[in-house]
């Protein structure tokens, strides 16, 4: 599951684990972006906040683990490189891909759309205020896939704490914690 998790919150990881029991997967690998190119409008916080978080709110579930490979890649972050990396290390595994429905209505526009496809099985959640649709690929490259609506999003999360609002529950109490600690999204908006 690729995001840029600024921060992770709970919608990630309900999407996770719906999709890991659905499929019966061995393993969730999340890979927070380097820089994530299609969201160079905004400022994304530090890799390194974003990775710490997204371990801080995996670490106690056995079946979830955090990858470095798209942060420490280093450039703007393609989700081709990503996929044929994560093949490289697994070799003979499947590779699912899970998106929200956001995300998979752009996948067409992404960078080497006829090679990332071919790479990975493409799981689609839905998300409150977005519509799930196949996106149009090759018949069997996607599963479309219901998972408890929760209507959070980082935006929201970093708005939130900008405002001095609580995101108590919208992401686990380790990531409130570690934002605080760290300053940060105090001048997002
Ligand atoms: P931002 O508001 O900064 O874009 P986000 O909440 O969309 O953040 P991302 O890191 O962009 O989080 O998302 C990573 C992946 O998780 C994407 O595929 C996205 O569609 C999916 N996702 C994010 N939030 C939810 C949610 N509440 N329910 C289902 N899927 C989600
Ligand atoms: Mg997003």
């Amino acid at each position: 599951m690729g995001g840029t998790f600024d921060p992770i919150h709970h919608g990630h990881l309900v999407a996770a684990s719906e999709v890991a029991s659905a499929f019966h997967l061995d393993e969730v690998v999340f890979v927070p972006t380097g820089e994530p190119w299609q969201k160079s409008d905004r400022t994304v916080s530090p890799a390194e906040d974003r990775y710490l978080m997204t371990v801080i709110a995996t670490a106690e579930n056995p079946q979830f683990s955090v990858s470095r490979i798209d942060i420490d890649r280093g450039g703007p972050t393609y989700t081709v490189d990503t996929l044929r990396e994560l093949r490289a290390q697994h070799p003979g595994a499947d590779l699912f891909f899970i998106t929200g429905a956001d995300a998979l209505s752009q996948i067409l526009s992404w960078h080497d759309a006829d090679e990332l496809i071919s790479l990975a099985h493409f799981i689609g959640c839905t998300r409150p205020g977005h519509t799930l649709t196949d996106p149009g690929l090759p018949a069997g490259g996607v599963s479309l896939v219901e998972v408890p609506a929760l209507a959070i999003s980082s935006t929201d999360c970093r708005m939130r704490v900008a405002k001095g609002e609580p995101v108590w529950y919208l992401v686990p109490d380790g990531v409130v914690r570690y934002i605080d600690k760290r300053a940060l999204y105090r001048d997002a908006g």
